[in-house]
């Protein structure tokens, strides 16, 4: 120690030295105490307090500046009744913890309340407890929960990155999470094999309480509108599946105009949404808009009858229209062919805008092209559908078993099953829900706030009317 200790008369002078030095220029110190042992150093060098004599304000200076951590570790620690006055290191270091692990949280815990981390300027050697953590570097990342999904787990995982390549994820997820919904109305005659179809498609059991009709009763019927939902999980996604059903549909002598319960329906879904999305609370808004029509059509006739014709042309405005060539096991693969390319032509003959899929991005590789194309080509789907599962070349199938064979759901070279079913679930589902929000939706919407404009301009004209013929009628 350069300041002999035989210049220090007061033992406790030194510790205070000790305690000054040890405060301020390591910051690990209480700073109440170093404060404390500075003002009393300054009285001593200033001769105002007892044990001053022999000291110089140079040699406090030299001592200050010149002894080791080690020697002072040393000296506060030996020197009698130090105890009370140095810090108390357990304490401390369960609070540097706590504050480690939780930097920004001012929540007190008993530690807390024993030691208070001081809140004027900290040291370096502090505020490195106070500032953010430094990003983590790629490799040292930890592993995003949905492994194939992280742009990040790559090789190239050494580069920096700011993240939003993440954000696709971050909407997967909380889609995930919230779930998926989709209403399918199926429309048609009744016979047609509507309800057996909705059950191939999602594999459910959907109509187990459904009350067929004598011809009697069928006569007298009106159209219905019933609905079945269900909730589907596969590999961890949830969907709420819709089933509007359109029972008695085509069944009376006069089926004029049968088309109307089943617009006024889809008119009603909208008109709900439409309220609900201009009232105060928007949150969790029941979403029952009709996403997707199947109609069926007759494998027995010519084409479209004029039922169809007159139902898809009402309706292809409010909703997107798939036409279904129904039962086309009956059909010879010619008739099949014959029957698609007769309703296609009418379709078009009778200006039907049936759902339309959309273009392919020119960067999509070629087998998604080709699917897409033979996706097109096959409008109407022609369908057969079965709910039971039969032996076909030593495998189980779904299908219908006939004296001559078996036709099989699934089999492409049979019908469109797998088609139509890869359209409506895999490819197309969310395409049919943005359609519907963009533009049937829209039209509806449109078409709402121009009838309440009207209505607001005529009340305001007939107003203004009723005033002026009371000024002019007044002498
Ligand atoms: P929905 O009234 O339109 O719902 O018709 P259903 O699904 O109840 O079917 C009526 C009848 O047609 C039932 O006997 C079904 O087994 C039968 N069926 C359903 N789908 C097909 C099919 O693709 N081909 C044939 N040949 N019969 C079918």
């Amino acid at each position: 120690m350069p300041a002999s200790s035989s210049s220090l008369e007061a033992p406790s002078l030194v510790f205070a030295l000790c305690i000054a030095r040890h405060s301020l220029f390591t910051a690990k110190g209480d700073p109440w105490l170093a404060c404390g042992a500075g003002c009393w150093l300054w009285a001593v060098s200033r001769r105002k307090l007892p044990g001053s004599c022999g000291i110089r304000s140079f040699q406090i200076k030299r001592f200050l500046e010149d002894t080791d951590d080690a020697e002072l570790n040393k000296f506060v620690k030996d020197f009698p009744g130090s105890e009370s006055c140095h810090q108390p290191e357990a304490k401390t270091r369960v609070s540097r913890s706590h504050l480690e692990s939780r930097p920004q949280t001012p929540d007190l815990c008993q530690d807390d309340l024993e030691f208070r981390p001081p809140s004027w300027p900290q040291s370096c050697d502090s505020q490195q407890f106070f500032t953010a953590p430094a990003p983590l570097s790629p490799s040292a990342r930890p592993r995003s929960p949905w492994g194939k999904l992280d742009p990040y787990d790559s090789s190239e995982d050494d580069k920096e990155y700011v993240g939003f390549a993440t954000l696709p994820n971050q909407v997967h997820r909380k889609s995930v999470k919230k779930g998926f919904d989709f209403t399918l109305m199926v429309a048609g005659e009744s016979g047609l094999g509507k309800s057996t179809l909705v059950n191939s498609l999602f594999l459910t059991d959907l109509y187990r309480d459904r009350k067929l009709l004598s011809a009697e009763e069928r006569i007298m019927q009106t159209v219905e509108i019933t609905k079945h939902a269900v909730d589907i999980e596969e590999k961890g996604v949830r969907l709420r599946l819709t089933i509007v059903d359109t029972p008695g549909f085509g069944d009376a002598v006069n089926n004029t105009e049968c088309w109307k319960p089943v617009a006024e329906y889809i008119d009603q879904q909208f008109e709900q949404y439409f309220r609900d999305e201009s009232g105060l609370n928007r949150k969790n808004i029941q979403d029952n808009r009709v996403h997707c029509c199947l109609y069926f059509i007759s494998p027995f006739g010519h084409g479209l009858r004029p039922l169809d014709v007159e139902f898809m042309k009402a309706l292809h405005h409010r909703v997107n229209i798939v036409p279904i060539l129904a039962k086309a096991d009956t059909l010879t693969p010619p008739e099949v062919e014959r029957k698609k390319c007769k309703i296609r032509e009418e379709i078009e003959h009778f200006g039907i805008k049936v759902y339309q899929f959309p273009d392919c991005d020119s960067d999509e590789d070629e087998d998604f092209k080709l699917q897409d194309q033979a996706l097109k080509e096959s409008i109407p789907f022609a369908v057969i559908g079965s709910n039971t599962v039969v032996e076909a070349r030593g495998r189980r199938v779904r299908g219908r078993l006939y004296p001559w064979g078996i036709v099989e759901v699934e089999n492409p070279g049979h019908c469109d099953f797998v088609k139509l079913r890869t359209m409506l679930v895999r490819t197309h589902m969310q395409d049919l829900k943005d359609v519907t929000r963009e533009t049937h939706y829209e039209n509806y919407r449109a078409q709402c706030i121009q009838s309440m404009t009207r209505l607001v301009v005529k009340e305001r004209n007939r107003k203004l009317w009723a005033k002026s013929k009371q000024v002019l009628g007044s002498p």
